[in-house]
Formats: structure tokens, sequence, C-alpha cells
């Protein structure tokens, strides 16, 4: 049962959250990649209960031909809700939302990509999204940049992604669904290694003078998450490695 707006104000009110963290303690995070056997690449991400499947298939021949871009490859990235990932059936057909996030991941990911090693090309990432409890376009990032890397996919960098909060002049991480409703949402996703932004959203109303505050607490998620996308990574490479050797 999801808690109601009320409760989850007046613990934030006081400085607590509904699921017992602190206000910068992200949710439990788990990572796995090489989860889809067919697939070039594939990783399975959760943020507390939002969970996150995306599949990578390609460097392949751009379809339609008509598309292709003889400088670079073309990054094609489709965001979805299983139907049975919120609490009342989802609609299978594509929503607005589901268009725009799909190009809010897109944008977010290309500037790590070499994509110009890859001429006439298409790259396709497929989020779907398994549970919904908010953060789902920041655990979609964090799993489509493993499974990117895993495919062998020429990068310069991973991209970490977490949304951070902000409600009665206080920041909390890594919002669940029930304070998505509430606070003011600033996704953010970035390139650890380059110390660089790729995407700054912002939902709702916050003071201009916390922005540097906020972006601050981000990166600081965002470097652990780094960490455990590189620990997800390596530990499979041991695996294969093992597995042939
Ligand atoms: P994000 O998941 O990146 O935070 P939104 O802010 O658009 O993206 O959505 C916040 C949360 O609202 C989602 O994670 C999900 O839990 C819930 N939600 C979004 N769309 C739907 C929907 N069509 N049905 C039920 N819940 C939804």
């Amino acid at each position: 049962m999801r808690p109601s707006r009320e409760e989850v104000e007046e613990l934030l009110r006081k400085g607590k959250r509904i699921d017992g963290r602190g206000l910068l303690d992200p949710r439990p995070i788990s990572m796995e990649v090489g989860v889809v056997e067919r697939a070039e690449g594939s990783a399975i991400v959760s943020m507390g209960k939002t969970r996150v499947l995306c599949v990578v298939r390609g460097p392949m021949e751009c379809v339609p031909s008509h598309l292709a871009d003889p400088e670079r490859a073309i990054l094609d990235v489709a965001y979805r809700m299983a139907t049975f990932s919120t609490e009342e059936r989802k609609s299978p057909s594509p929503s607005r939302r589901e268009i725009e996030l799909s190009k809010v991941i897109r944008e977010a990911l290309e500037p790590a990509i070499f994509l110009e090693e890859y001429p006439r090309m298409m790259i396709r990432v497929y989020c779907l999204v398994l549970q919904a409890d908010g953060g789902t376009r920041t655990a979609s990032i964090n799993a489509a940049s493993l499974a990117l890397a895993y495919a062998g996919i020429q990068m310069q960098d991973l991209v970490a992604s977490v949304a951070v909060g902000y409600y009665d002049g206080k920041i909390l991480v890594d919002l669940n669904a029930a304070e998505d409703d509430l606070c003011a949402d600033i996704p953010m996703a970035m390139m650890p290694a380059h110390n660089k932004i790729t995407l700054l959203q912002a939902d709702h109303i916050f003071p201009v003078d916390r922005i540097d505050e906020i972006i601050k607490v981000g990166v600081m998620t965002m470097r652990r998450i780094y960490e455990l996308q590189r620990d997800a990574l390596k530990k499979k490479y041991v695996e294969v490695a093992k597995s042939v050797g």
C-alpha cells in the first residue's frame, strides 16, 4: 500500500522519510549486467522498488536506411513501462511521457558514446520498467550505460544518474514515487570520470540559491552509483573470464 500524501508530508517536515532512510541516503541499489544472452548488452538495475531492464542491440545496419548518418551512429532509445509495472495496469500504447523520456535518456547517454566510430549504423537501447516507484528515468540511464558498456560500445565514460528532491527547506536524495508527488524533483546524470553533467532537469519549485547544494548532493551520490556500476561490470568480466579460461 502506498503511504498517504499526508503521512509523507508530515514525516518530511520532520526531516524523516517514509522508508526510514536519511535525507541523503539513496535507496538500496542493485545492478547486474549480461542478463539477456541473446543481446549484445543488457543490465538490470534496482533502486529500491524501482526496477528496470535495459537491452542493447547493435551496432547494426540503420533501419530505416534513410535515417543513416554518414558521420556517426544513430542512438535509438525506447523507454517503456511494462503494463504490470504500476499499481493500476498501464496502457501498452506508448504515452507522450514515454516518448519524452526516451529522448531525455538518449540525450543523457549520447555525450558518453563515441558515435562517430560507427558511421551509418544504429545502436538500439530498450529500457523496460518492470516496477515503477519513482526515479525510473534515472534507473534507466544507470542500466543503459551499463548495457552499452557490456555490449562493447566505445564510450569515454559511464553515465550515472540520480534524482535529488527539495521539500520545505530540505534536500533529499533518490525520491520514491510518494516523495516524487510532493517534492521538487531534480533528476540529473553525469560522466563521473570526466566530471561532466549530461542531464539536469527540474520539476516544481525550489529556491535558486539552493541549486549549488542540490547539484553537489547529486554529484556525491552519482559518484557512489558509479562505483557500483564499475563493480557490476567487473563482477561479470571475472565470471566470463572464469568460464572461458
Ligand atoms: P521518474 O520515474 O523518472 O521519476 P516521473 O516523474 O514522470 O518519472 O514519474 C514518477 C513516478 O510516477 C514513476 O516512477 C511511477 O512510479 C509513477 N508513474 C509515472 N507514470 C505512471 C503511470 N502511467 N501510471 C502509474 N504510475 C506512474
